[in-house]
């Protein structure tokens, strides 16, 4: 039976479901790109909806374009320009870049990936542009941090931002402290990428000690963690089927306020602002 994945609203109103697949270095190595578009497909076959691409990610997007073929309408695609084509005449440019390698005629959501050396004003008149010819539904950022929002909302049109995605995992918790305040308060949800830290949280103890309590592994615990937030979405990468069906089922595993305490105490909460991280 498909999944049932619950969804986060955009301040458009539009839902975005809160866990998806993300796709870098998908397309790098032509080895996997058999088993890459498989798990893809699988995902959607399974009920997952969401997909996280960018025009960074080679290939990623002509992958994604493949797997979403005869099933455009039922899920919501994000992608992201690079700052560097971030400019109004570039972001157009790009856009219709990613739409060719999508094979689809728009674009859910549309992030600048970071902040580069072109002014916000410019970016964002070109996602407004690309709203109004129907290219994009939504456009929002990633790696921006609580004084780039802070700008970005006082800059015509800014608070048109739709989402902010960012480096987010039990050992990248500094954005608890204020940049997720500040989105909830403006009803910007949070997109948390990297959620498993590429691999490298799953050798914790504490998160080996919390899987084995609910007879799962530590990739779901993970997951669970950051899904205890309703309005996080969160995209981990899958390049097998076998993953793919790890991560999905961590929707059905939920923690504890015990879980939540040991998970504390190995991956204490930020006690003071701290820079964003990125990856
Ligand atoms: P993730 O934390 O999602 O980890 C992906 C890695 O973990 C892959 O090597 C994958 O291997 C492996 N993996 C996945 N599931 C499991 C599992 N159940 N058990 C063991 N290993 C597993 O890292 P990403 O950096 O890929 O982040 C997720 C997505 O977020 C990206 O793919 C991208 O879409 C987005 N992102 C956005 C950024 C931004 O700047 N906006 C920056 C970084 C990521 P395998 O491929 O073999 O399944």
């Amino acid at each position: 039976m498909p999944a049932s994945i619950p969804h986060t609203t955009l301040p458009s109103g539009a839902k975005i479901p809160t866990f998806g697949l993300g796709t870098w270095r998908m397309g790098e190595d032509a080895r996997r790109r058999k088993d890459e578009l498989a798990a893809l497909r699988h995902g959607l076959d399974s009920g997952i909806t969401l997909i996280d691409t960018a025009e960074m990610y080679g290939d990623a997007e002509s992958i994604v374009g493949e797997a979403i073929r005869g099933r455009r309408d039922d899920l919501f695609i994000v992608s992201k320009v690079l700052p560097e084509n971030a400019t109004r005449k570039g972001t157009i440019t790009a856009c219709e870049r990613s739409l060719k390698k999508l094979k689809t005629d728009r674009i859910d959501l549309y992030l600048l990936h970071w902040r580069g050396s072109v002014p916000l004003e410019e970016t964002i008149e070109a996602f407004a542009h690309l709203v109004e010819t129907g290219k994009i539904c939504d456009w929002g950022v990633s790696n921006f941090d609580i004084s780039d929002m802070g700008e970005i909302w006082k800059t015509p049109q800014g608070n048109g931002v739709a989402a902010n995605q960012v480096l987010y995992n039990l050992s990248r918790r500094g954005i608890e402290f204020d940049l997720m305040p500040w989105c909830r308060k403006h009803k910007v949800p949070v997109m948390a990428y990297s959620p498993i830290e590429q691999g490298r949280l799953l050798g914790s103890p504490a998160l080996r000690d919390v899987a084995e309590r609910h007879g799962a592994t530590p990739a779901q615990v993970a997951l669970a963690w950051l899904m205890r937030h309703d309005d996080v979405v969160v995209i981990p990468k899958a390049g097998t089927v076998a993953h793919v069906d790890e991560n999905l089922a961590s929707l059905d595993v939920i923690l504890t306020q015990d879980d939540f305490a040991l998970l504390d105490r190995a991956f204490p909460p930020p006690r003071k602002a701290q820079p964003l991280e990125m990856l």
